[in-house]
């Protein structure tokens, strides 16, 4: 079997695409700009590709960028305080804050202090409290990612198994609660998880987050399985050059799958555009106007 790649860069542009019309239409319909405040601290470099790549993507939708580039040495106080002012402002719809932040600043403090109808990253209590119950609410973009990506090659999952390898709370607790709302029997593995190999040969969709660079071989895989791969991992080859991989053998995993996401070019561009989605969502919702239908 040689599985279809899942071109995430296509699938994105596709609803980045949608989703710049309905701004649009927005705008001349409803004189509305969905508005996305990105509170950056510090300038860690990798935080800072991150941070451009989204504010570029925002004004790409049409949407508005609040740039906020806080000093490295500022107080849990001062920061708490920022988000206030962007809670409070009715121009902006959705706020992220790049994560990792500086020590001496509290993390789920910062989280829990965005007002939830505005935590476009879906990371805030409320809305990890609503996903576990099946609620609508926002949810994390990533997995949202890896949800429409498994979607765009099998329209339904119901009574299938589901294997989400990573339990994070930014990916993999949040995708294994979405592949139950898609009805499947999902089983959650992680860095204590006996006989790995087994439980991944399972999975009719195999979701991997562990940030191990090409942790899961073909032979651990169920053939004809859907494989999503969100780990980004920068190997060195033996030729000396750096290269980027995801947490799937790819080649191997090629001739057992039916699909799968390549890395890069699969979750990650569906990382933006599920933001964008989630900006534009919290704008309808915050202006008492329905969510758009895709
Ligand atoms: P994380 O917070 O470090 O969590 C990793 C999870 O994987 C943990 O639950 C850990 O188990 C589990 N794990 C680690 N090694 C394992 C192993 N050998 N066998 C089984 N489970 C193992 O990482 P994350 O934030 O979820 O990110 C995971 C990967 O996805 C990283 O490569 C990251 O760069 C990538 N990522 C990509 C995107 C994107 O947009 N494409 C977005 C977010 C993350 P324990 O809980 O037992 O420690």
């Amino acid at each position: 079997m040689t599985a279809q790649i899942i071109d995430g860069k296509a699938i994105s542009a596709e609803l980045r695409g949608k989703i710049a019309c309905e701004v649009e239409r927005l705008k001349q319909a409803h004189s509305l700009t969905p508005g996305l405040g990105v509170v950056l601290v510090g300038a860690d470099p990798a935080s800072e590709v991150y941070v451009r790549s989204k504010t570029k993507a925002v004004a790409e939708a049409g949407m508005r960028a609040f740039d906020c580039n806080l000093p490295i040495s500022i107080k849990e106080d001062d920061l708490l305080r920022e988000i206030a002012r962007l809670n409070a402002d009715p121009t902006v719809h959705g706020i992220l804050v790049q994560l990792p932040l500086p020590p001496q600043i509290d993390p789920h403090k910062v989280i829990a202090a965005i007002d939830p109808e505005k935590d476009v990253d879906g990371f805030h209590p409320l809305n990890a409290g609503r996903l576990a119950r099946g609620l609508p609410g926002l949810v994390p973009c990533t997995p949202l990612g890896c949800v429409i990506l498994a979607k765009s090659v099998r329209k339904s999952f119901v009574g299938l198994e589901a294997v989400v390898v990573g339990r994070s709370n930014i990916v993999g607790k949040p995708v294994a609660q979405l592949m139950l709302i898609e009805d499947t029997t999902v089983t959650i593995a992680h860095l204590e998880s006996r006989n790995l190999d087994t439980i991944c040969r399972r999975g009719d969709v195999l979701i991997v987050a562990t940030g191990n660079a090409e942790l899961i071989r073909g032979d651990w895989i169920k053939p004809g399985a859907i494989v999503i791969d969100v780990g980004i991992n920068r190997v060195v080859g033996p030729d000396g050059k750096a290269r980027i991989v995801g947490d799937v053998n790819f080649a191997e995993a090629c001739k057992v799958a039916s699909a799968i996401t390549p890395v890069p070019g699969g979750v990650g561009p569906m990382t933006i555009a599920c933001l964008m989605l989630n900006t534009l969502r919290a704008a309808c919702a915050q202006n008492g106007l329905p969510a758009p239908e895709f």
